[in-house]
């Protein structure tokens, strides 16, 4: 019997998902998970990502099963996998969706095309979402991906041909060498949770978005939290723009909705900026680990502190704010956009730490970690593009403006649970309450005037602005002419078009 072979990836849905219907249209279909240990094992990948996997294939196994075949899981490497099914099976061509993700993704991706070739099977490798593979530059790519995201998402195949073949079962964290690394409170995964929270986001928690973001004490409430879903694939970007187009249609309808009206344009913006920044991994896989501009080589690299970094690490720079968000996300796997911006900023500013070592570990504690966006956001908050506006966030006056009064800082520090609210923010101020707690591990305004030097320096020489051109060429989003979108897209889509950096 001919067989078509679909690898699930960063995918896991049968809902618009492309690979799945068209290898489904005549043949019978082997649906694949490959668990590969070695990945596994590399300092960005953790237990909680494992959690949140475990749960997320389970429901794609509910879900292929109602088709008629259940989800077949293999561990070890994937060539190997792929040559013992293709030996043992008549399998004609391999689908899957394109994968832009780490660095060891990427290697064990040209390995698999290699010994394909050699094989003389073929691999369709199809776009998942706004992220285009080869592409020549950024001119209209915006425009590109509205195109993308307008198309109905692809329905499911109505049908599979059920295949007996042994599947194994998924090994345990611990026996993959994952030990807990503090969650208590992490996301539940599978596609019904993306479901449920798309629609609560969308019709319950979702208005007060643009002004709650920034703050942890409301951004866990009020931000979609769709973002691990997104980054295993449980839900489609594409799925999620409708959903959001369906709900901005509805409440143009209705009286007094402009806050929620806004909420969803604020939204869909950060969709298309998802595939913005995964398209810079694409276009340059280097920046997982290189500076984006080489002006930055060698600035930070000498002077690492082991003793800042563990301090950062554990919650303990003495900064309260960035205590309580490092402690938070450890214990939720999740914080919100402007406190991961501070803690980085922090670490590559206040601390100078370089952050090749601060990044794998901070990728570690996001349940949602996806390389394209997590490395281009490290490198913008730590100054080392070349093309983005420095942002040197004061801890204390972060803390000021999105804690006030210190009620999120006293739920994730309990040493300062009786420090009064005008000290809260600088409890070295009031020694003794500090409960233990510590001093701080470097002066706010020196560290942040040093490292301000160095970086305005740095900027002003010759050679800076050249580089910066050329990267800006590369990587900004342009906008497309209004004369050829017109027909398709609606003019207040047309003004969030602005130059991405
Ligand atoms: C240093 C740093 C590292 C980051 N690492 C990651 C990461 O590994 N994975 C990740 O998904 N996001 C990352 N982000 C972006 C952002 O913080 C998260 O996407 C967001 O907090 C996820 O929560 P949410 O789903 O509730 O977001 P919402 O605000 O509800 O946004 C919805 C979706 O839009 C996308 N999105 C939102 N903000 C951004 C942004 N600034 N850039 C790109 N896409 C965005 C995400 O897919 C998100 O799920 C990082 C940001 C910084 C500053």
């Amino acid at each position: 019997m001919i067989m078509q072979l679909v690898w699930f990836k960063r995918d896991l849905r049968v809902e618009d998902n492309l690979p799945l219907t068209l290898a489904a249209q005549d043949d019978a279909v082997i649906p694949l998970y490959i668990l590969e240990p070695e990945l596994w094992q590399q300092p960005d990948l953790s237990y909680r990502q494992y959690l949140f996997l475990q749960d997320s294939l389970k429901s794609l196994d509910e879900d292929l099963q109602k088709l008629g075949q259940r989800l077949i899981i293999r561990i070890g490497d994937a060539v190997n996998i792929l040559e013992e099914l293709t030996n043992q099976h008549n399998i004609t061509s391999i689908w899957s969706h394109q994968e832009t993700w780490n660095d060891w993704t990427y290697q064990r991706d040209k390995r698999v095309q290699k010994w394909l070739v050699n094989k003389g099977i073929v691999w369709n490798q199809l776009r998942q979402h706004g992220v285009i593979r080869k592409l020549a530059n950024r001119d209209g790519w915006s425009l590109e991906w509205y195109k993308f995201m307008k198309q109905l998402p692809v329905n499911k195949p109505p049908k599979l041909k059920a295949v007996a073949i042994d599947t194994q079962v998924l090994p345990l964290a611990y026996e993959l060498g994952l030990k807990n690394d503090g969650v208590t409170d992490i996301q539940i995964g599978g596609r019904k949770k993306a479901l449920e929270i798309l629609n609560s986001f969308l019709y319950q928690r979702g208005e007060g978005y643009t002004k709650e973001m920034s703050s942890p004490l409301t951004a866990y409430q009020s931000c979609s939290r769709l973002s691990p879903y997104i980054a295993f694939g449980t839900i489609s970007i594409r799925e999620i723009f409708h959903a959001v187009e369906r709900r901005s249609l509805e409440l143009k309808q209705l009286a007094n909705s402009s806050r929620w009206q806004s909420a969803m344009r604020s939204f869909a913006g950060r969709l298309r900026w998802h595939c913005h920044f995964i398209q810079k991994l694409e276009d340059e896989p280097q920046i997982e680990f290189r500076n984006m501009h080489s002006a930055y080589d060698g600035l930070r690299e000498n002077d690492f502190n082991h003793e800042y970094f563990e301090c950062w690490k554990a919650g303990k720079t003495g900064y309260p704010m960035i205590d309580a968000c490092m402690r938070a996300l450890i214990h939720t796997g999740w914080i919100n956009f402007r406190m991961r911006a501070m803690l980085v900023s922090f670490a590559s500013y206040h601390l100078w730490l370089d952050w090749r070592y601060t990044a794998p570990y901070l990728a570690s504690l996001f349940t949602d970690y996806e390389p394209g966006i997590h490395y281009s956001q490290f490198q913008m908050q730590s100054g080392t593009t070349g093309i983005n506006t420095l942002r040197i966030y004061n801890p204390i006056k972060q803390g000021i403006d999105h804690d006030p009064e210190g009620v999120f800082i006293r739920q994730w520090i309990p040493e300062l649970s009786a420090m009064p609210k005008e000290y809260i923010h600088q409890p070295w101020l009031c020694s003794a309450l500090m409960n233990g707690y510590p001093l701080p591990v470097v002066d706010e305004k020196i560290a942040r005037n040093n490292a301000a030097k160095k970086l305005y320096d740095l900027r002003k020489q010759s050679n800076h602005k050249g580089e910066a051109q050329q990267i800006v060429h590369k990587h900004a989003s342009r906008k497309t002419r209004r004369v050829n979108t017109k027909k398709t897209i609606k003019k207040q889509e047309l003004e969030q078009m602005e130059l991405e950096l």
